[in-house]
């Protein structure tokens, strides 16, 4: 048999859950309806690295110095260069990204020499998920074209 206090200790907490659902029911709704609503992605936010897009357009700003490749600490990046027809120096041909391994460290993106915008950045690519390895081998020269013919 409980006592008169136990019972009345028992509705104060029944009335203080129902007051604060009562209250969080008028407020407005703050749940995000993913995938068809996203939230604002924070600047600092690190996706996987791709090349950056040229502000001119055109050919990627990355001129196969390897530098990446070289810093990277998980042996992640695969990056291939072929010397220019216009000019001197070499543009990239192929940078691969095993993107299962990497640890976003961004010591890659520190190492490149190509200013003022590097060649290499993050993106904000927040919801890759594979049941399979699908991004072992990220072809980031065919990405940056697609980027940019989807901009032209
Ligand atoms: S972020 Fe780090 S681990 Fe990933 S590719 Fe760059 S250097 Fe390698
Ligand atoms: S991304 Fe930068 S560091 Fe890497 S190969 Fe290109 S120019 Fe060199």
């Amino acid at each position: 048999m409980k006592t008169f206090w136990e019972v009345l200790l028992g509705l104060k907490s029944l009335f203080t859950g129902l007051s604060i659902t009562i209250r969080e029911f008028f407020k407005p709704t703050i749940t995000t309806h993913y995938p068809r609503q996203t939230e604002t992605i924070p600047a600092r936010f690190r996706g996987h690295i791709q090349l950056t897009q040229n502000p001119d357009g055109g050919a990627s700003l990355c001129i196969a110095c390897k530098s990446c490749e070289r810093a990277c600490p998980s042996a992640c990046i695969i990056v291939e260069g072929v010397k220019k027809t216009d000019g001197p120096g070499k543009t990239v041909s192929e940078f691969r990204l095993d993107f299962g391994t990497c640890s976003l460290c961004g010591l890659c993106i520190e190492a490149c020499p190509v200013k003022p915008v590097k060649a290499i950045e993050f993106t904000k690519r927040y919801n890759l998920a594979s049941t399979t390895n699908d991004y072992a081998d990220m072809d980031l020269v065919q990405r940056y074209k697609d980027l940019q013919a989807k901009k032209s």
